[in-house]
């Protein structure tokens, strides 16, 4: 067969994850001759000598066989000159001028594990064990580019034989940053105890049933027995979560394989990937304590994704641990040696911890499954900030302020978006002080300046008023469920022609309402065609931490009340009753909301009798939770007048159906049945008006995961192509990317 030369380009994020290596070793799989380097447009491979036939057999395995923490966009190749070369080589860097992405902290790999499990490797049991393929990046990096002296392990000087392991191109350290060992790496401590014996004194702990605190990889952990009722209850009250669930830790996939039914073992491989995610799953029954989740049958696990995890384990009785952010309440997580003592002694005065300093915190990820596919509910370890790659490109560096609650930043620029991990919600100055923290680092790491700064419409949120202290440049504002819609449509590099349902708790819509159950249409201009009615929200804020106000005040409002006020006053006092239909009559201290997330907080209360919001959106996860297996059809009507949903025929079909002793798991079910119904319908009627066929649905109350298969189905079922949210949070996490994106293609 013809030899010939080819250039091969890979674009994506193929630089500073052990690529050239990758491809050095591939390329001498293949007998191939040539050189690998990296370049502004990613990286260039020169084969002198190959058919065309191994050629594409070569650029499928880059693709299927690539590192973890690759992101491959695209593999170009095109016939060159006939050129010679008599081996393989890797080229030293141009000078990059190009985006290089940081990548994110990878759970440790199965080499790894092998390492540290046998008893003549050099790096037996040495929790700090890692390679090219996984071990700590964004968490330890200072600065760029990524190269050891720039990150925490600038400390630690590498001894002679780490050396060999690094500079070796075979080897599987080649170039691994924080490459270390027992002689020259960082060392685990406990009371004055080192090693093996650190270990465990501090099994032992866990053992006999109390707390550790542990210094992990992007953060300090809470760890305690799963299976220990005593345990798991009395860090509820410390950590003062009645019902919010515990995420788990697990000894490993293969572990939790033997417990779970056949259903979750698909669910099993999110949890197993690099990234190890908390996956959220109901696994069936696990031999855990049942106030994990006391009211639901849904728990987060994650694998042990660290060699100090599995070294912990090893001396463990349980195969099952709560790891838990160590942190105060609605406080970001502990990073350091200072503030854990400070914040965390009160839960346990065990410290295992190590001295490898934490650069960047990073919180443990968040993923469920939507018909049976990933869906991310807060991303950060393993995933931040990996970008998303746009359609479009800016030429601006433009930054995405986020909203307030579950806050991120997006830096953009050409057509990479880098969204940061998970923050949390902008309300101490903890937070605020981590807000800035991140905006700062990663305007260092991607060697970016931003120029325009988008923000949220409400100029009271934290992320706003920040932009309008620091900005010298620009600020652009973008309506909170407009971003929504762009943070999906960017996940899919969608542009145009599209039904955004965005169905939230709380955001400022352009007519100074409370906005969160919107229709859009996206068809050269983006436009308001329908939304939920709006009632008035009594309290205003309060009501969303107290959905029973809201419930009094859509009852009132509906004309409801009266008659079935018996309903009521258990979960009310009558002082309060009569303040609510005082406030809502004269429109004081209210004002009108048509968002979805409060209707369901208020069916969620009415159902469960649960009058408070422990936190964000309690009772609507409850009216979820409760529902119930049963087979129903049934649903109520919705009304609708000009553009204007009403649902108060939801209200007075539930009251009814209470009334008639139907159990409220049927209910609830009714009620989320009812409102796919209401979207498909209203989605049919924007489509015959503008022959649009495609829907995103997007917004916090998609964390509902019945409710978006169900809308999902029934979508589809009438013709729909429907979007859902993949590697982005359909809740205010995604918002940073929106408004970025929303920017980019009303400027293009
Ligand atoms: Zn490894
Ligand atoms: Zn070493």
């Amino acid at each position: 067969m013809d030899k010939q030369s080819f250039k091969i380009i890979v674009k994506g994020v193929v630089q500073g994850i052990g690529f050239r290596p990758f491809i050095y070793k591939l390329a001498k799989n293949y007998n191939f001759n040539g050189f690998v380097k990296n370049t502004k447009n990613g990286v260039e491979i020169l084969i002198s000598d190959a058919s065309i036939n191994q050629l594409q057999l070569f650029c499928r395995d880059i693709k299927d066989l690539s590192p973890p923490g690759a992101i491959i966009r695209d593999i170009e190749y095109k016939q060159c000159e006939n050129t010679n070369y008599s081996e393989f080589k890797i080229i030293k860097s141009e000078h990059s001028e190009g985006l290089t992405a940081i990548p994110p902290d990878l759970s440790i790999c199965s080499d790894c594990i092998k390492d540290i499990s046998e008893p003549d490797n050099k790096r037996y049991r040495y929790p700090f064990t890692n390679c090219t393929n996984c071990g700590p990046r964004y968490s330890i990096i200072k600065n760029i580019p990524y190269d050891r002296s720039k990150t925490t392990m600038a400390e630690f000087q590498m001894c002679e034989s780490c050396l060999i392991e690094y500079e070796d191109v075979l080897d599987r350290r080649y170039h691994a940053q924080p490459v270390c060992c027992h002689v020259c790496g960082p060392q685990i401590m406990f009371n004055g105890q080192t090693g093996e014996n650190a270990f465990k004194a501090a099994a032992a702990i866990i053992n006999e049933g109390g707390f550790l605190n542990l210094k992990g990889l992007g953060g300090y952990q809470i760890i305690c027995n799963a299976a220990d009722d005593k345990a798991v209850k009395k860090l509820r009250k410390l950590k003062n979560r009645k019902n919010k669930p515990l995420a788990l830790m697990v000894r490993d996939a293969d572990t939790l394989r033997k417990h779970i039914s056949i259903d979750s073992q698909k669910t099993i491989k999110i949890l197993d990937t690099p990234s190890a995610p908390i996956v959220i799953e109901n696994w069936g029954k696990l031999p855990v304590s049942a106030y994990i989740n006391p009211t639901g049958e849904k728990i987060g696990i994650m694998k042990a994704y660290t060699p100090l995890h599995h070294i912990l384990f090893s001396y463990l009785k349980t195969d099952f641990i709560v790891a838990t952010s160590g942190n105060l309440v609605d406080e970001p997580i502990c990073i350091n040696e200072q503030e854990a003592y400070d914040k965390l002694s009160h839960f346990s005065k065990d410290f295992l911890i190590h001295n490898r300093p934490i650069h960047t915190r990073v919180d443990d990820s968040v993923i469920t499954t939507a018909g049976n596919k990933e869906y991310m509910l807060r991303r950060a370890r393993g995933y931040a900030p990996l970008p998303v790659i746009l359609p479009e490109k800016t030429c601006l560096c433009i930054a995405g302020m986020g909203a307030h609650l579950k806050s991120s930043i997006t830096l953009a620029k050409n057509d990479y978006a880098f969204t940061s991990q998970y923050i949390g919600d902008l309300d101490n100055s903890k937070t605020t002080d981590f807000y800035q923290e991140v905006y700062e680092k990663m305007k260092r790491l991607f060697g970016l300046k931003p120029e325009i700064l988008l923000t949220d419409l409400h100029p009271d949120y934290f992320s706003s008023k920040f932009a309008q202290k620091i900005c010298t440049e620009k600020i652009v504002t973008i309506q909170h469920h407009h971003a929504h819609l762009y943070s999906c449509m960017a996940e899919y590099g969608i542009t145009d022609n599209v039904i955004g349902v965005i169905f939230d708790g709380t955001g400022l819509g352009s007519d100074g309402s409370i906005w969160g159950g919107e229709f859009f249409l996206l068809q050269k201009s983006l436009s308001r065609q329908f939304h939920l009615k709006n009632y008035l929200q009594p309290g205003l804020d309060s009501a969303a931490k107290h959905p029973v106000r809201m419930l009094t005040g859509y009852l009132h409002q509906m004309n409801l009340l009266n008659e079935h006020i018996d309903k009521i006053t258990p979960l009310i006092r009558q002082n309060e009753i009569n303040l609510i239909k005082k406030m809502t009559d004269r429109k004081l201290n209210s004002i009108p909301t048509s968002s979805a997330g409060r209707l369901f907080e208020a069916a969620g209360t009415l159902l469960t009798g649960e009058t408070v919001n422990e936190y964000e959106g309690f009772t609507a996860i409850l009216l979820e939770n409760i529902i119930e297996d049963e087979q129903t059809s049934e649903y109520y009507p919705w009304d609708l007048k000009k553009d204007e949903i009403d649902f108060k025929n939801f209200f007075e079909g539930i009251l009814h159906d209470f009334d008639k002793g139907l159990h409220p798991g049927v209910i609830s079910k009714k009620f989320h049945n009812s409102v796919a119904m209401m979207i498909t319908d209203i989605c049919n009627k924007i489509r015959q008006q503008s022959g649009c066929t495609s829907v995103v649905l997007s917004g916090g109350v998609f964390q509902n995961i019945y409710l978006l298969e169900k809308s999902e189905k029934l979508l589809q079922k009438y013709g729909f192509n429907v979007y859902i949210h993949k590697n982005i949070p359909p809740n205010d996490g995604g918002i940073s990317l929106g408004q970025v994106y929303k920017y980019i293609l009303d400027n293009r």
